[in-house]
């Protein structure tokens, strides 16, 4: 399998050489060649092996489609090494609960930091872990966040030979049980700072370390941000699970609804249906941060300014743009690059918008890949929170909630609809509390966690000491 650039580029390149790589030269995101098709034999036989032999088996087989340049041997041991029972909590990795009517809850957020993306980035850390000693080399990974991305990346590095972890997070303003996560761990690779500043600050430090090629080749630093195709592969496999288990036969078609922010959980979906996975409905769910269901309902796409992107109660699909919104976009213009090139390119960073209102592909967007979107906010959260614990005695979170609540508004008899469950409530316990005046449930593993010793250091928002701290860690 060869991979493209979405913005034309002629390269082509394999799975290994963009694995530890983020953009393409050309600024685009990777996409491969072409979509494999599943036939209904092969559907079949997948079925099987997921019902037989479980969760990594039918990884492995989805991921030796797209990935030729690792020996299957080894891929199926990295595979099983990823999706255990002791890492995700559930031997059934990414159980299905019934909700009520069609609607389904697939859950994706028992792994070891409580949101779906330990799914992509577990397997990301063995990968990582794999190729580099393979090329005996070293990563030295840099990012940004204000929550779940951090902790999932650093769960997934921690103790893994050739990569260090430098994560950068707003002092002070992360919650006290995500400070916990990220901060309680010992690992000698994984280095937590806290910036003095905002999430946005954090942010900047990494963009302008990132520019610095020549600190960026000497200390061989990278990222493991959502546009990384590896991620948005290992999503691929849970479309199947959940469709394997709210079916018993390939001629019944499912409906997802996804709560979206960059896209990329969503368009793993759109991937899947791209295969052949009968998907009747991919139902975009977006928060007050409604720049994809805007899309959506009109083709206009729409970058959100910073004083016009909301801090809300489902905060990590709290974007002004939604970064893997690219690939999509590639697919419905019929692959032409130059077109892309021309929308996502210096036009998008000036105007700060594109309209494809009135192109035919839009028009069809629905009828040819299935999407349809909807919004929700902080009280219809709170609303469904109620509502779903009154009727279902349910707890789930914010995110989740504005799953099931655009879910709701798209549901076709006969079709089940699943609705992707993005994280735990634990994670956002005080909207939890407001809405149902009682904390959730924490997992015994985390009990009492604030209280343990942290390892993080403080600074002010300089890109300098940034570099000098990872400099130091170097040596
Ligand atoms: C990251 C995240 C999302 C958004 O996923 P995208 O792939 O960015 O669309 C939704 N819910 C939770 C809990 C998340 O952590």
């Amino acid at each position: 399998m060869q991979y493209l650039s979405t913005r034309g580029h002629p390269d082509r390149k394999r799975f290994c050489e963009i694995l530890l790589e983020g953009l393409a030269p050309d600024g685009g995101l990777y996409l491969p060649e072409h979509y494999p098709q599943v036939s209904d034999a092969t559907l079949s036989a997948w079925r099987r092996v997921y019902h037989d032999e479980g969760y990594a088996a039918l990884a492995f087989e989805v991921l030796s489609l797209y990935i030729d340049d690792i020996p299957a041997q080894d891929l199926r041991a990295l595979c099983e090494t990823t999706y255990t029972e002791e890492v995700f909590g559930t031997g059934e990795i990414v159980p299905l609960r019934h909700l009520e009517d069609d609607l389904w809850l697939e859950g994706l957020s028992n792994g070891p930091t409580l949101a779906f993306k330990d799914m992509a980035m577990q397997l990301l850390g063995n990968l990582f872990e794999y190729e580099l000693a393979r090329r005996g080399e070293q990563l030295n990974i840099l990012g940004a966040t204000s929550g779940d991305t951090g902790s999932a990346a650093e769960y997934a590095m921690r103790g893994k030979k050739g990569v260090r972890v430098f994560m950068t997070s707003p002092h002070g303003r992360m919650s006290p049980f995500q400070q916990a996560q990220m901060f309680s761990l010992m690992d000698d690779n994984i280095h937590n700072i806290a910036i003095e500043g905002v999430f946005d600050d954090c942010q900047d430090i990494v963009k302008a370390v990132s520019n610095d090629l020549a600190f960026k080749r000497q200390y061989k630093v990278g990222t493991v941000n959502s546009i990384n195709w590896a991620r948005l592969l290992a999503q691929v496999v849970y479309y199947f699970a959940g469709y394997f288990q709210a079916t018993t036969a390939n001629e019944q078609s499912v409906s997802f609804a996804v709560p979206s922010g960059n896209f990329g959980n969503v368009c793993a979906g759109h991937v899947a249906r791209m295969m052949g996975l009968p998907i009747a409905q991919l139902v975009v769910a977006t928060n007050e941060n409604d720049v994809l269901d805007e899309f959506f309902r009109t083709g206009m796409y729409r970058v959100r300014g910073s004083a016009d992107t909301f801090e809300t109660s489902s905060p990590s699909m709290d974007i002004s743009k939604a970064s893997n919104f690219e690939r999509f976009v590639f697919d419905l213009l019929g692959r032409d690059g130059a077109r892309v090139a021309q929308l996502f390119g210096p036009q998008l960073a000036r105007a700060g918008h594109f309209d494809l209102s009135g192109d035919v592909a839009f028009a069809q967007a629905a009828e040819r890949f299935g999407f349809v979107s909807g919004k929700s906010t902080h009280g219809d959260r709170i609303a469904t929170i109620r509502d779903t614990f009154a009727r279902h005695a349910m707890v789930i979170d914010t995110h989740t909630a504005d799953g099931v609540k655009v879910a709701r508004e798209h549901r076709q008899p006969g079709v089940p609809m699943v609705v992707l469950e993005t994280a735990l409530p634990i994670k956002f316990a005080e909207t939890i509390v407001e809405a149902l005046g009682q904390q959730p449930e924490r997992p015994a593993r985390f009990e009492g966690i604030e209280a343990l010793p942290k390892r993080v250091v403080v600074m002010p928002a300089s890109v300098e000491m940034v570099k000098a701290y990872m400099v130091e860690k170097c040596e």
